[in-house]
């Protein structure tokens, strides 16, 4: 079957906006999509995601994303905020794009993507769970479901873009695939526009579940902060996460009180975050100049003056670029005395 046939077999359950058939029971309100529903539009915007080269499998990253991902679902369980027939019918899975920029959206189903450029700018593990958790959040409160069932007419268009970048992927498997992820990421960021009172929502049910999960409010304070400071000098676009995500002086308050009340101790350093970091910048292809410069990063003169984890993620990041550039490391000199 072509996949156009396959993301058009979705169409008639978004449609009608949750009237699957009803034989299964509705979690939520009228007009929400069901969870079938839901999952089975999901199911067919990650089979175009398998199928996208620009969706990696990177067993280093994906590993360090999949604990903090655990932690948090078992959070959200623990707190209530994961409904088992939720747990048990979506996908709860993170796909790693190859992307630049700095985002990560929710899509139906469970279904979640995440950036390299997103994971190159985390510091802590607490900060990539406050985003994540964030993320979740929208899934778990049925925000999707909400703005599938409310806007049950924009649905067959939706769709249609999706089957539209499905057919091209098809025909040019190369431009054609750029395209798709391109379409779907468009409609994470536009069809899904969530309300101002959802992002609140996903704020405060992440920062619970997050917190639940052992993982230190700091995280949630600082990747905050990063943001805010991204939207005073993005002007390139470098992060579509504030586009979609936009910080409305009310969630910056709500933030603000959260975190009055805790007296934060300061951040000791994530030796493994720093590491992953440093790979994700390297991995997402940022082009030969950069890794270039990364690759030369060691040599220059003010390196040792660098705090020491920014020494490590930049000589890891130098190993890994000119692997990336296929350039062999000059012929090592071992400090004498050293086994050899
Ligand atoms: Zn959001």
């Amino acid at each position: 079957m072509s996949t156009a046939a396959l993301l058009l077999g979705a169409l008639p359950a978004a449609a009608q906006g949750g009237a699957a058939g009803g034989a299964l029971p509705s979690l939520g309100e009228a007009g929400e999509m069901t969870p079938l529903a839901e999952r089975k539009l999901g199911d067919a915007i990650a089979r175009e995601l398998y199928r996208d080269p620009d969706y990696i499998d990177d067993p280093v990253i994906g590993e360090y994303v999949d604990g903090v991902w655990r932690a948090l679902l078992a959070g959200a369980r623990t707190r209530g905020e994961l409904p088992p027939e939720l747990d048990e019918r979506f996908a709860w899975q993170v796909f790693l794009g190859r992307d630049r920029s700095i985002n990560a959206f929710a899509l139906p189903g469970g279904y979640f993507g995440l950036n390299l450029g997103l994971v190159g700018v985390v510091r802590t593990r607490d900060e990539l769970a406050s985003v994540l958790g964030h993320e979740m959040s929208h899934v778990t409160q049925r925000h999707i479901a909400r703005l599938l069932g409310q806007q049950s007419r924009q649905t067959p268009l939706l769709i249609a873009a999706m089957v539209a970048g499905a057919i091209a992927a098809s025909k040019n498997p190369q431009a054609g695939a750029a395209l798709a992820v391109g379409g779907q990421a468009a409609i994470a960021q536009q069809q899904l526009n969530f309300s101002r009172d959802m992002e609140r929502e996903a704020d405060r049910v992440g920062y619970a579940v997050m917190s639940q999960a052992g993982f230190a409010p700091q995280g949630f304070v600082s990747m905050f902060q990063k943001l805010q400071t991204a939207a005073r000098v993005d002007d390139n676009g470098d992060w579509p996460y504030l586009r979609s995500h936009p910080l409305t002086t009310q969630r910056i308050a709500d933030m603000q009180q959260r975190v009055q009340a805790l007296h934060l101790p300061p951040e000791g350093t994530d030796w493994e975050t720093v590491l992953v970091a440093a790979r994700a910048r390297v991995l997402s292809r940022p082009g030969v100049d950069v890794l270039r410069a990364w690759a030369g990063e060691p040599a220059q003169p003010d390196f040792a003056r660098q705090p020491l984890a920014q020494r490590a993620g930049a000589l890891y990041a130098a190993a890994l670029a000119r692997a990336e550039l296929r350039e062999l490391p000059p012929r090592r000199r071992w400090p004498s005395g050293w086994p050899r």
